[in-house]
């Protein structure tokens, strides 16, 4: 039996970065940076303002209330052909460059214009309203790191760099492959008393989108070992890895197992680790493969800890696991010590900490459970319980962020 930490080492250690490639702005997002990126400009490109006002030296307003003689008006998107001299102003909107001799802007609430005349009504310090070139960013400045992952502020930030293609590390293509002679898909319109629905692809290919994947779709494949065998090569030869769920247990039509075994350098892991105890990976045709079990929980159990992980780093992204937040769990619950045991739970915070309430049934077959649930409550090994109320460690799969309509109306 190996422990979790070590089975995700070995797993990680297998997990090579994929090549750098360039992508525009709109193929970037969730991606990795692959090259440091390194202002070519200040941000802002020039010292403007940021409010609509008056472009003044502050020493005139040290008189307020004072009259100063408008220039001229200067929009975004122009520049001031005069310069301020004492005793006169010009006009400018936010955004417009500062022009020449002024060193401050005074609000328009604070002014009031006649004619080519502004009255000030109040005294301003040098810098009021003014935006310095590099004031966000100066040229020549690191601005992102190699395996920085670029999120929707990311991009904004590129752009105002004038950085249209970024290099990143591509996106992983993963191959997802369903086993069983019992399992048919989500259109069949009736299931057989021995069938079930596939929920393992979708589930996956939803978790491969969340991460920036781009999934190949192999199907679902009986327990057939001819067909099987086709299809992981398939996957082999046309992804960056390949996902299988279903027969690597002990059971006697556990195929998978069986041609893995045949096709690779693939090892069946044992891992001290509650659900998913049984998967197996390794290499077919140099290719990564991951065949995980075939209960849906265990699936995304699985999937969280080893794959996920895995293709994060294969994408050359930093930081490669989800977030975890310390927890009293409400009710306790009792687990097994010689493994890390993963529950399904609710967190929610109140009053300033984390709560979290087992969900459901916890079989690794229940899937609706992990639907309800936003967390796994993770007792490590070694330990038996959690008491009532006892400190826990979350692992959020997804922040509770939901506030309904009616109480965003009440205020809340
Ligand atoms: P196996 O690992 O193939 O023995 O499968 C373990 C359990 O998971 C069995 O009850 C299977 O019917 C179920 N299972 C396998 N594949 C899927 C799937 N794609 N979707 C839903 N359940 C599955
Ligand atoms: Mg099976």
């Amino acid at each position: 039996m190996r422990l979790l930490e070590e089975a995700r080492r070995d797993v990680l250690a297998a997990a090579t970065p994929l090549p750098i490639v360039e992508v525009t702005l709109d193929e970037a997002l969730q991606l990795a940076l692959a090259v440091d990126v390194v202002a070519p400009h200040d941000v802002p490109p020039f010292t403007n303002s940021a409010m609509d006002g008056y472009a003044v030296q502050a020493i005139d307003t040290s008189r307020a209330p004072v009259r100063l003689k408008v220039l001229e008006d200067v929009a975004a998107g122009h520049v001031a052909t005069a310069s301020v001299e004492p005793g006169t102003a010009i006009k400018v909107m936010t955004g417009a460059p500062i022009p020449d001799g002024a060193d401050s802007v005074v609000k328009v609430e604070d002014t009031n214009q006649i004619a080519d005349e502004v009255s000030i009504s109040i005294a301003v310090e040098r810098g009021t309203a003014i935006r310095r070139a590099g004031g966000d960013l100066v040229a020549g400045s690191t601005v992102f790191h190699v395996g920085d992952t670029l999120t929707p502020t990311h991009l904004a930030v590129l752009a105002s760099l004038g950085v249209g293609h970024p290099m990143v590390r591509r996106r992983p293509v993963v191959a997802v492959l369903s086993t069983g002679d019992e399992v048919v898909g989500v259109d069949a319109e009736t299931l057989s008393p021995s069938q079930i629905r596939d929920t393992n692809r979708p589930l996956l290919k939803a978790l491969l989108a969340e991460v920036g994947a781009t999934v190949l779709d192999l199907g679902i494949v009986g327990d057939d070992a001819r067909e099987l065998r086709n299809r992981i090569e398939q996957g082999a030869s046309q992804a960056d890895v390949v996902i299988t769920s279903g027969g690597v247990s002990m059971g006697e039509y556990d195929l998978v197992k069986q041609i893995l075994g045949e096709l690779g350098s693939v090892e069946f892991w044992k891992v001290a680790m509650q659900p998913a105890k049984p998967f197996a990976f390794g290499t077919v045709a140099g290719t990564p493969l991951f065949g995980l079990p075939g209960n849906p929980v265990s699936v995304m159990v699985a999937f969280e800890q080893f794959a996920r992980p895995a293709l994060l780093k294969m994408m050359g992204h930093r930081a490669l696991l989800r977030p975890r937040v310390t927890g009293r769990l409400m009710g306790g619950v009792s687990t097994d010590p010689a493994k890390t045991v993963f529950s399904r739970v609710v967190a929610t915070f109140v009053d300033g900490g984390w709560e979290a309430r087992l969900v459901g049934e916890q079989a690794s077959n229940v899937l609706s459970a992990l639907a309800i649930g936003n967390a796994f409550a993770v007792v490590p090994l070694g330990q038996a319980e959690v008491a009532d109320g006892g400190a826990v460690e979350l692992e959020m799969f997804r922040w509770p962020s939901i506030r309904a309509f009616e109480e965003v109306a009440d205020g809340q």
